[in-house]
């Protein structure tokens, strides 16, 4: 193996939401190139090694503190924070009620903000501490039926670079990643929900201005090098995994 295939040894990682699609992704590749990568997840029964693995809920401070503090200790430290946990809602400012509102915002925006709090002073520690936000396109553009989730998102963009800035003279850097729609467990959920599951897939596809569906595993190198020392220069940014569909304006084919 090559030395920069290994170019995570010697780091520690905790990824949240780590069971599963983006996150999941996301741990294996940083483990494979030699990061001590510790998931996080509602949900820990598929995780296997050499990821570790820590039961928490992002919702739930206490959990998310206890989770946190016992990964560093195992993993001698912690260098990276990804921050991927999150739930989607659909629906228009109608059709959202207070709770749901409060929920997702819960996990989506105040988890993160949990997270980060009890990763912060162990990031500290480190010489190279960074942290990636798994953002959406939705927090960039007016995606119909997306009003609570694409708010969650907006947050989490903001979020980005208040912590960016209030963070880089400890340097720590913070970015982001805004896929779009990405093949995931979540999105199979979507289509097996949907009236039509093929007509929803080809529907998603041709958003997209790629054709196809953003995969697991592009996002998590997108999310990988943002947390690498190799972008030591990168902080405050989103970086777009989302086949065009933010950046290009293409007429109907
Ligand atoms: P997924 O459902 O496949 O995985 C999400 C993981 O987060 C699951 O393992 C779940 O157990 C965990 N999780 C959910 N709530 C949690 C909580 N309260 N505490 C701890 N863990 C919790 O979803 P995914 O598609 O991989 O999405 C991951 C991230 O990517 C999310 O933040 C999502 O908003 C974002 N995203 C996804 C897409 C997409 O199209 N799939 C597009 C843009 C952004």
């Amino acid at each position: 193996m090559t030395s920069e295939a290994r170019e995570y040894e010697g780091l520690s990682a905790l990824v949240t939401g780590g069971a599963s699609g983006i996150g999941r992704a996301t741990a294996e590749l940083l483990a494979a190139r030699g990061a001590a990568v510790t998931v996080l997840d509602l949900d820990i029964a598929g995780v296997t090694k050499p990821l570790l693995a820590r039961r928490g809920d992002v919702t739930d401070d206490a959990s998310v503190r206890e989770a946190v503090s016992s990964a560093a200790a195992e993993m001698g430290g912690l260098d990276i924070l990804v921050n991927n946990a999150g739930i989607g809602a659909q629906g228009t400012v109608e059709d959202n009620d207070d709770d749901q509102w409060h929920h997702v915002l819960d996990v989506n925006v105040l988890g993160m903000v949990r997270t980060t709090r009890a990763a912060l002073p162990h990031l500290r520690r480190s010489a190279h501490a960074a942290v990636v936000n798994t953002c959406s396109i939705a927090a960039t553009a007016g995606l119909p039926q997306r009003a609570l989730y694409g708010a969650s998102k907006g947050a989490v963009l903001s979020l980005t670079l208040a912590m960016a800035a209030d963070h880089i003279r400890e340097g720590i850097r913070v970015n982001c990643v805004n896929p779009g729609t990405a093949d995931t467990p979540w999105i199979g959920r979507l289509l097996d929900a949907a009236p039509d599951p093929e007509a929803e897939r080809a529907a998603l596809e041709a958003r997209q201005p790629t054709g196809r569906l953003v995969s697991a595993d592009e996002v998590a190198a997108a999310i990988a090098y943002l947390a690498s020392p190799a972008a030591g220069a990168t902080t405050g940014t989103s970086l777009a995994v989302d086949g065009g569909m933010q950046g290009l304006r293409l007429r109907p084919a």
